[in-house]
């Protein structure tokens, strides 16, 4: 592939740039390489520059931001190209720190499933029982004596099967969470870590709020306007459409910061650490607006995607046309989730204990730790791994 070099024009915004034959003429040592240009990659390359050490990052993509890149499609939309981002944490330290690259726009996500011919809130709450089952339900203690009739006990809870069904009963986990899981993971929900769908919890009360963390907010002008903020510093160089593989060697460094796919660094020698991929649709339609919230959720099976969002929810983006984006699960294509069950982990462990004997690599972030983490979570990984990094590699004349 071609080599791209990223520069920065006179406002500070990063451009990819196609590199004539030959760019760059001579590769400089750089104290730290950074492999991945996503949260992970550009925490870790931010705290290292300002701690005065010299980065280089590359990334095999043409652009930074990782899968959290949003761009401006045909209708001028601002809209995600990996599928729709919501940022959510409960981390003063991660929303501080992410406030020194971006003003915030307030947001709370919600999500409505399609049931049948009706759309109900999901996470499943006193409204979503009323609305299914003309239920009446009247009071927390009138939902909990509902689910507590149809919940089937299961002791230990292990699975993403055993922590449904035993809140709700079967009838509800088939509803809304047999077929979407089976779907978003090639897998049955008795055959997933119950950490799964214990991410989507069960409420009594009316609250259709998706996630009910203390900072709910979107970057007012979008992530990659974040993801070029947090690059622009003097101490940051950046090779796009570059893979590590294709550099390695070229551009000497003291360390390695890896945020790539575990297995893949070390060969695959071990065998393959599942990865679950996603196919996205984006479509622009000629209306203002077509669903009533950002995401409408489809987890009947015979549905092939999992969800539709619509991007102006997220942006309060304006207009006469709306884009929205599909999620079709698959198995190929580029490695977004890491699967969570025990014979996952078991291989992953093998994989950490290389990672561990490679003194001079640091691994960080959804990928390399084969974690199912969200942004706010690999934010943090990184700004405690920089921390430690810090310590270990800045001398003390680098403040
Ligand atoms: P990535 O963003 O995957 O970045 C890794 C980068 O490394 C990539 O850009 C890749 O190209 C590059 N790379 C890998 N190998 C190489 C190599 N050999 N050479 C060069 N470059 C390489 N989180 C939330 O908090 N809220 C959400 O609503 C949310 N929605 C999501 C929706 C989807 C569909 C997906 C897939 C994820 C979602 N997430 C969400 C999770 C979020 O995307 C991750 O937590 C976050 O992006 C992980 O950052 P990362 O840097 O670890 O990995
Ligand atoms: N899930 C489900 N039905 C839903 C929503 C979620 O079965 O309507 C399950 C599914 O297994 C999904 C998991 O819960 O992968 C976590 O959902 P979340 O919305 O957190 O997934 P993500 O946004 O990370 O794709």
């Amino acid at each position: 592939g071609a080599l791209i070099a990223a520069a920065r024009n006179n406002h500070g915004k990063i451009e990819a740039i196609v590199s004539p034959d030959g760019w760059p003429p001579e590769p400089q040592h750089h104290d730290v390489m950074v492999v991945g240009a996503g949260f992970a990659g550009s925490v870790m390359a931010e705290r290292l520059a300002s701690a005065g050490l010299k980065v280089l990052v590359v990334d095999r993509r043409p652009h930074i931001a990782g899968n959290a890149y949003d761009r401006r499609d045909a209708a001028g939309l601002l809209i995600h190209q990996y599928g729709p981002h919501i940022f959510h944490t409960n981390s003063p330290d991660v929303f501080d720190y992410l406030s020194r690259f971006t003003e915030w726009r307030p947001y709370e996500h919600r999500v409505l499933a399609q049931v049948g011919d009706q759309q109900v809130p999901m996470p499943i709450n006193r409204t979503t029982l009323n609305l299914l089952y003309d239920a009446g339900l009247e009071s927390e203690e009138d939902v909990e004596a509902f689910l507590a009739a149809r919940a089937e006990p299961v002791d230990p809870i292990r699975t993403s099967a055993d922590v449904v069904v035993s809140r709700v009963g079967r009838e509800l986990y088939e509803t809304f969470f047999r077929g979407y899981t089976r779907k978003q993971w090639g897998l049955d929900p008795s055959e997933l870590d119950k950490s799964v769908t214990a991410r989507v919890p069960t409420r009594a009360d009316t609250d259709d709020r998706y996630f009910t963390d203390t900072y709910q907010a979107m970057p007012a002008d979008g992530y990659t306007r974040m993801f070029e903020r947090l690059l622009d510093h003097p101490n940051i160089e950046l090779l796009l459409g570059v893979d590590y593989a294709q550099i390695r060697d070229a551009y000497p460094h003291d360390h390695l910061v890896f945020t790539g796919p575990i297995d893949e660094y070390f060969g695959h020698r071990y065998g393959k650490l599942p990865y679950r991929s996603l196919r996205f649709e984006h479509r622009t339609l000629p209306q203002p607006q077509v669903q009533r919230v950002a995401t409408v959720n489809y987890p009947d099976e015979a549905t092939p995607y999992t969800r539709i969002t619509e991007y102006k929810h997220l942006t309060g983006e304006t207009g006469p046309a709306t884009s929205v984006t599909y999620e079709y699960p698959s198995a190929e294509g580029d490695p977004y989730y890491p699967i969570p069950r025990a014979e996952n982990q078991a291989l992953y462990k093998r994989y950490e204990a290389l990672a561990i004997a490679e003194g001079d690599v640091t691994f960080v972030g959804r990928l390399a730790t084969y974690r199912y983490y969200n942004m706010d979570q690999v934010v943090g990984q990184a700004l405690a791994t920089a921390r430690r990094l810090v310590r270990r590699l800045a001398t003390p004349m680098d403040g």
